[in-house]
This record gives C-alpha cells, sequence and structure tokens, in this order.
C-alpha cells in the first residue's frame, strides 16, 4: 500500500508541502476519510525522462523531463509545461495538483497535470528548443492525447513551444489532433484570447474582491510582482478598470511611481528590451525584496512560488492580495496575513483564467468550432465572478479565509469523485465474485 504523505506541521518552502499544509487546513472544517485524503494527494503518476538533444554546437547535451499527472477521476488531466532551471520532482507534483483543484473549484471537467524541463529557456537558440520540445514530446507521447493528457504553456514556455507540441504528437500520429495541446497560436488552431486569459481572470477576481471589502477599482492602487504573460495583461487590465497600477517588477528588481505607472508603455519598454524591465526610467526603482511592502491596496504576486513568507508577511501594506501565480505564499505566511486582516484571493481561483480558456480552445478543437473573441471574454469572465462568488459564500459559511473555501469546494468535488470510483470498482469486483460463483456451481 502507497504511504500516505505526513500530517505536515514545519513549513519548509517547498511547494509539496505548502499543499499538504493547505489540504490540512481545509480538513479541519470537512472531514476526508483517510481513503479519500490517501487518493487525493498521491498523483496517479509521475514520470521523469531524459532527453537528448543536439545543441548548435553539434554536441549532444541531455535534459532532465517531468510529467506529473495528479488526477483523471474528473476528466482528461489538463495542465501547462514550465521550462525552468530549478525545476524538480516535488514542484512539479504540487503544480499538478493545484491544477486538479483549480479545475474542480471553477467547474471545469479536467483533472491536473503538470510538466516541465530542468532548462533555461534564455540560453537556448530557437533552434535547440525546438529539437528539445520535439524529443520531450516523442518521449511521453503515450502520455499525451486530447482525451488523455493535455499540456498548455506555463512559465517559460509560449504559444511558440505549443505549436512545436502538436506539430510532433500530429506528425507521431499522423493525424490531426489540435485538442493535445492548448495555448496554440490561432494559425495552428488556438483560442481568441488565450494569451490574455489567466490576467484577464486576475482582474475578475480583483475587482470582485476589491468591492467585498467596500473598495471601488478607481480609488485603489496596485503593485504586481512579475512582467511576463500572467503579471503583464494583469496590470494592464487592472488599469483599464481604473486602478492605479504604481509598481510594476521582474527580475531586475522594482520600479514604483505613486503617481501611477503607463503600463502599455512599460509592456512597449520590455518588448523591445528583450523582454526586461532593466533601466525602465519612468518609474523610481526599489529592490526586490522592498518591492512587496510597497503602499498599495492590492498586492498581485505574479511570479515565482514562496514569495511571501514568514519573513515578510508581516510587513505587507496591501488589504488585498490576488494570487496571480501559482503558489506564490508559503502555508505558514497565509495565518500571519489572516491576521493581519489582509484578503487573499488564493491561486486556484485567482488565477483559473489560463485553464478556462484553455477549456474553451479544446472545445471548439474537438467540435471543430470557433469561438469570437467577445464570446471567450463573456464566458471566462463569468466563469471567474460566478467561481469568486461561490468560494466567497463558502468562506461566509465556514467562517473561513478564501483559500480554505476553495480548498473545502474542490476537495468536496474530488473526494466525491474518489467516492464514486470505489464504487464503480465494488460493482465490478462483486459483478466478478458473482460470476465465479456462478461459474464454480457449473462445474
Ligand atoms: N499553466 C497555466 C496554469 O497554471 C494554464 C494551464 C492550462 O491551461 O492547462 O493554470
Amino acid at each position: 500500500m502507497a504511504t500516505m504523505p505526513p500530517l505536515t506541521s514545519m513549513m519548509d518552502n517547498n511547494p509539496y508541502s505548502s499543499l499538504l499544509s493547505h489540504i490540512d487546513s481545509a480538513t479541519s472544517y470537512i472531514r476526508l476519510t483517510e481513503d479519500e485524503r490517501n487518493v487525493i494527494t498521491s498523483p496517479v503518476k509521475e514520470l521523469k525522462v531524459h532527453l537528448p538533444v543536439i545543441m548548435d554546437s553539434g554536441q549532444i547535451e541531455v535534459f532532465e523531463g517531468y510529467r506529473v499527472i495528479h488526477s483523471t477521476n474528473l476528466g482528461p488531466s489538463k495542465g501547462g509545461i514550465r521550462f525552468s532551471m530549478g525545476l524538480h520532482l516535488d514542484e512539479v507534483r504540487a503544480l499538478a495538483s493545484w491544477m486538479s483543484l483549480k479545475c474542480a473549484v471553477t467547474g471545469i471537467p479536467f483533472g491536473g497535470a503538470k510538466g516541465g524541463i530542468k532548462v533555461d529557456p534564455m540560453t537556448m537558440s530557437n533552434g535547440e528548443l525546438e529539437r528539445l520540445t520535439r524529443a520531450y514530446v516523442s518521449a511521453l507521447e503515450d502520455t499525451f492525447g486530447p482525451y488523455k493528457d493535455i499540456p498548455a504553456p506555463d512559465i517559460g514556455t509560449n504559444s511558440q513551444v505549443m505549436a512545436w507540441i502538436v506539430d510532433e504528437y500530429e506528425r507521431l500520429k499522423g493525424d490531426p489532433s489540435p485538442g493535445v495541446v492548448t495555448g496554440k497560436p490561432i494559425e495552428a488552431g488556438g483560442s481568441a484570447e488565450r494569451d490574455q486569459a489567466t490576467g484577464r481572470g486576475v482582474m475578475v477576481s480583483t475587482v470582485a474582491a476589491l468591492k467585498s471589502i467596500g473598495l471601488q477599482p478607481e480609488q485603489s492602487t496596485a503593485i504586481v510582482q512579475g512582467f511576463g504573460n500572467v503579471g503583464s495583461v494583469s496590470a494592464l487590465l487592472l488599469q483599464k478598470q481604473g486602478i492605479s497600477v504604481v509598481g510594476i517588477s521582474d527580475i531586475s528588481g522594482g520600479y514604483y511611481n505613486p503617481d501611477g505607472i503607463d503600463v502599455e508603455d512599460a509592456i512597449a519598454y520590455a518588448q523591445n528590451n528583450n523582454g526586461s524591465l532593466v533601466g525602465y526610467s519612468n518609474a523610481k526603482y526599489v529592490d526586490a525584496d522592498s518591492f512587496l511592502t510597497l503602499q498599495a491596496d492590492v498586492l498581485i504576486p505574479a511570479a515565482l512560488e514562496n514569495q511571501i513568507t514568514i519573513n515578510n508577511a508581516d510587513q505587507i501594506k496591501a488589504k488585498l492580495i490576488v494570487e496571480g501565480a501559482n503558489g506564490p505564499t508559503t502555508a505558514d505566511a497565509d495565518p500571519i496575513l489572516t491576521q493581519k486582516g489582509v484578503l487573499v484571493v488564493p491561486d486556484i481561483l485567482a488565477n483559473a483564467g489560463g485553464v478556462t480558456v484553455s477549456y474553451f480552445e479544446w472545445l471548439q478543437n474537438v467540435n471543430n468550432y470557433h469561438w469570437s473573441e467577445s464570446h471567450v471574454n463573456r464566458s471566462a469572465e463569468k466563469t471567474i465572478q460566478d467561481a469568486f462568488e461561490t468560494v466567497y459564500q463558502t468562506a461566509v459559511e465556514f467562517k473561513t479565509n478564501l483559500r480554505n473555501a476553495a480548498y473545502i469546494l474542490s476537495l468536496q468535488k474530488l473526494s466525491q469523485a474518489v467516492k464514486k470510483e470505489k464504487a464503480k470498482s465494488f460493482k465490478k469486483r462483486r459483478r466478478r465474485r458473482l460470476y465465479q460463483k456462478r461459474m464454480r456451481l457449473k462445474q
């Protein structure tokens, strides 16, 4: 029998420990049997692959890749592919589990998965990246499939990488199969608005959360950590709602302007500067550590895991945190924020806009249909708004914070699915026993 991951008490900034701790926290409000908890905390499949790639120099380098499938009982598994040097199995495992919870909380009929390659994509040529991506698909050819496991972009990957994935998969299988991956370029079967989708979800949850604490967007200020796809689009859409974005940041540091930053100008600057904000002079430079504690109503962590920790949670000035990234708050920082009265919209709700539009893209692919930009946006906004309201009501009902509420809802759905599977296999076993008994009687 597989051993059950231990109940967590001491935290170590390992995203998987954080996840387990969040589960433990939510299960003080609802009952999960030991069997259910055991199934939910044990990913169904964890794959590690080694990918030999011919580099431009002619030498062969071997890269380490992962795909973790956390659950498939609510539908095919779904989740992005991350290219990052710091990638490790526990991180992929946590990210895969968060995908299951994210889909459950938004009512998307998918399970959860995540994958990635240990690589710094900035150091690779386009040709090397393409060969690496194709090698990854070829190693996981039998895992992926439009009704099995469907990847998407994540940190370090983009629509071009998704185009290589679908192309390689179709080449190997010999059939058109656009539903095998989402986040593709429009020309390769992608959906309108997919690239804006995570940021749009962050915007919708920010506006809803602001209203819940009696603040109007037009009177509010925000700082956004991270200026990749999620951070930059979130900042832009928040600004369009009338929120003054006073701080933005990326790996080069933070940029602060209490009068508001022109986000379009900053995006254009980064685009002409190799994607980096380094040297951005329309705001004052602040170091990365002090950035999170700047004065603003809203803080959007939209970069990596483990940014808000016991070391800085106490100094955060924002009244509202909306988690654009996956796992930006460590589990031990959560109670500090709750105690300070900071409202936290958890990642599995706040950044679910991406997988929501991925689901719409998949629906368009498997039905050979096209949705307009406005249809995609309206449907995505409604999905996130409805999920926010359900989570909020659950938080009121259980007298708890939004993270516990989101976990309560998704764990309830996942444990229902586990119960159903158990009942199915029980029935099957019973039928088999009866059949064997009849056969014995015949002899
Ligand atoms: N990588 C995104 C996430 O973490 C999107 C996943 C998807 O669209 O499948 O939610």
